[in-house]
């Protein structure tokens, strides 16, 4: 083993993918998580098991690792730069102060002239019913949602008396945007114009949440090069080191929008796995334990099904094909539409 070693906020699937890479790599890792079955401690050589304000045990997981990073955005902004100012974390808290919260996030893109959705903030049962211009639209809790939690599907001014909404939270509400096709860009950044980018990637989601992926996206060069070029500029003005995804919607007329950034890596990119000679796990270690960047390349053109609740059962005993690889995420409960496993298709 190397003398290097990471350490990973958050234990789920994302989490031990990384730990995969880091061990590839020769990289010892160490995660820390709130919950007790993560999935990612079988995959960590080290495991804390802790709330994420219990300074102790923080302490003791910073003086294990001389890197850390983290596998989800949700983890509290005061935390995050507490952990910072005893180890460098990257990607910066900052760089998540700002993509945590989507009123934050979508001003950031449209200061940046990167084209969203319309959105309105939303605090109270008042704002929301004058909100009409945005109908149909979706309102969105501010932070802490993913996976379509806290989204509510607004058709009709009607539907509007009906909604019981809890507004000790903040909301957005966004304008349905007419989708033609979803892709999000993965882009590894090691330094100022220092980039390995994936090609995108088309995305299907069903009830808001993602269920196939491939890769290459059946779009245009304009869109190619548009989605491509934003990611990089997003990258860059956030001064971002790491793997981060940007999401993107392609409406009927062909036009682009960000829909949203995730600081990390990606479950559309985890066919990077088998269809790069680097994938998004590995390249997110590198850049951010400082290692060498190396020319990222498609091998295989491929498909991703994400396996939700039950779909795992058929696949822990199936025998799967020579270009088939499935990945259970080792979870204790199987839970309706929570992410079980995948399963990854080159050709
Ligand atoms: P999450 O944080 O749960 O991923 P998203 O904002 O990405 O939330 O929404 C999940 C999915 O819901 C999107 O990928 C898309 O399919 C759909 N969706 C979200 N917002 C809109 C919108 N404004 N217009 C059309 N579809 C949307
Ligand atoms: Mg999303």
């Amino acid at each position: 083993m190397s003398n290097t070693s990471i350490g990973i906020i958050g234990g789920g699937q994302l989490g031990s993918m990384l730990c995969s890479a880091a061990k590839k790599l020769n990289i010892k890792s160490v995660v820390i998580s709130d919950d007790k079955d993560a999935p990612a401690q079988s995959f960590a050589d080290e495991f804390i098991f802790s709330k994420y304000d219990n300074d102790v045990k923080i302490q003791e997981f910073c003086n294990k690792v001389e890197f850390i990073t983290f596998e989800f955005e949700n983890i509290h902004y005061d935390v995050l730069k507490k952990i910072d100012e005893i180890k460098k974390v990257n990607p910066k808290p900052q760089i998540n102060k700002i993509v945590q919260n989507r009123i934050n996030e979508k001003d950031f893109l449209n200061k940046n002239n990167i084209r969203t959705t319309s959105y309105i903030s939303i605090k109270n049962e008042g704002e929301l019913k004058s909100a009409q211009d945005f109908i149909p639209g979706l309102l969105k809790t501010c932070t802490l949602g993913y996976d379509g939690k806290g989204q509510y599907k607004i058709e009709s001014e009607k539907e509007l008396d009906n909604l019981k909404i809890d507004f000790d939270n903040d909301y957005i509400f966004e304008k349905l945007v007419k989708l033609k096709k979803e892709i999000s860009v993965i882009i590894t950044r090691f330094g100022p114009e220092k980039y390995e980018v994936y090609d995108p990637i088309e995305n299907i989601h069903e009830d808001q949440i993602l269920k196939y992926s491939k890769v290459p996206a059946e779009i245009d060069q304009n869109l190619y090069n548009q989605s491509i070029k934003w990611a990089k500029y997003i990258a860059e003005e956030l001064n971002y080191i790491g793997t981060m995804c940007v999401e993107y919607f392609i409406d009927k007329n062909e036009n682009l929008y960000v829909n949203e950034i995730a600081p990390r890596v990606h479950n559309s990119g985890h066919l990077t796995i088998n269809a790069y000679n680097i994938s998004q796990f590995e390249n997110h270690i590198r850049a951010v334990c400082n290692l060498e960047k190396i020319e990222t390349k498609k091998i295989y053109n491929a498909k991703m099904i994400n396996l939700l609740g039950d779909d795992i059962l058929v696949y822990k005993n199936k025998k799967l094909k020579d270009n088939e690889f499935f990945f259970d995420y080792l979870k204790k409960t199987i839970k309706e539409k929570r992410k079980m496993g995948h399963l990854t298709i080159i050709e």
